[in-house]
């Protein structure tokens, strides 16, 4: 089967892999129907964090497909049906998962190991992982469900722990596909305003269609003034980090308001959290790798009923033997988010 795998720092080619198979009686085999290019992707795309022993890489950790096999005891969903998975395999059934924190379940899988752009992939613990939906959907809204299988989770998750809401001034660090998301997430949480900080017009624009009010273009302290003067000089309810470095990090603690909530999901690069400042902010801190299969049944119902579009972020479609091409544009900026088609 074809699959993406990262040579090194830059270096992505599409090759033959071996096909997965079952091997644990939890497992299930789907066929991808869309994978994409993540963000995080980039880290070591950019030879960031990595080492001379990561290499070959099978790359990708968010798909949506059509299920194959499944193995003796996997219940939940059948051969025939479309799904959505986290990049988390979860149990689903363990204290952790129980508590809505199946990112970190206690038996979990990363999904990236196995690496999702493939035309196959195998499923560890599918009943805990998989969601199906109602039908095989139709094309157009498969971009949507495969977002909600990482950006959309992953910002939703951002926005429930910014504790987003009526009433809540919003304000999103990055303007990335999970930033754009977290505005989305937010929109439907029911927040009153909700701030985009981005300086690029195109992202602006989706941000808006998201459900952005306000479009803050300054970075850093600028950033940070620019909010305080749009809220009375109180700071955001909530703030939503979505970048993962050490100015976004900041960024979004000095914008939140005393006793307001700060959701990080940017994946922490060389971030370190001042502590004489977090103890002066006095602001709830929470985030990490979003638990997306927690969200999942009800991102794929409002997708389902076409109550949001997420799909729209992927301003890119390829198929999966260009994803070089993919990875590039992601690099670049010049795509938000890269739809690979096997
Ligand atoms: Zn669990």
């Amino acid at each position: 089967m074809r699959g993406a795998v990262m040579h090194g720092p830059g270096e992505i080619r599409v090759e033959e892999r071996e096909a997965p198979r079952i091997v644990e009686p939890t497992d299930a085999l789907i066929r991808v129907s869309a994978a994409c290019v993540c963000g995080s992707d980039l880290w070591p795309y950019r030879g960031i964090g990595t080492g001379d022993g990561d290499w070959p890489m099978p790359m990708g950790h968010e798909y949506a497909g059509i299920v194959e096999e499944v193995g003796a005891e996997v219940r939940t969903v059948k051969p025939g049906q479309f799904v959505v998975g986290s990049f988390w395999a979860s149990d689903n059934t363990c204290e952790i998962c129980r508590a809505g924190y199946q990112s970190a379940c206690v038996d979990r899988v990363p999904m990236g190991a196995l690496g999702a752009q493939a035309e196959r992939l195998r499923v560890p613990l599918a009943d805990g992982t998989l969601v199906a939906t109602p039908d095989v959907p139709s094309d157009d809204l498969v971009p949507s469900l495969l977002a909600a299988s990482d950006v959309l989770g992953t910002g939703w998750f951002g926005a429930v722990a910014a504790e987003a809401g009526p009433g809540k001034t919003v304000a999103v660090v990055g303007d990335g596909a999970v930033g754009l998301l977290a505005v989305l997430a937010a929109r439907q949480l029911g927040a009153e305003r909700i701030v985009a900080m981005s300086r690029h017009e195109s992202r602006q624009r989706l941000a808006r269609e998201f459900g952005a009010t306000d479009i803050i273009e300054e970075r850093g302290d600028a950033g940070v003034a620019a909010i305080k003067e749009l809220t009375g000089g109180l700071g955001a309810h909530s703030v939503v980090e979505a970048v993962g470095t050490q100015e976004s990090m900041n960024q979004a603690i000095h914008a939140t308001r005393p006793g307001g909530h700060v959701g990080f999901v940017g994946v922490a690069h060389g971030v370190a959290i001042d502590g004489m400042d977090l103890f002066w902010s006095l602001a709830h801190v929470h985030g990490g790798p979003a638990p997306v299969r927690r969200f999942l049944p009800e991102l794929i119902d409002l997708i389902w009923n076409r109550q949001i579009d997420p799909g729209k972020v992927f301003d890119l479609s390829l198929p999966l033997e260009q994803a070089a091409d993919g990875y590039r544009a992601m690099d670049q900026r010049d795509a938000i988010k890269v739809l690979l088609t096997p």
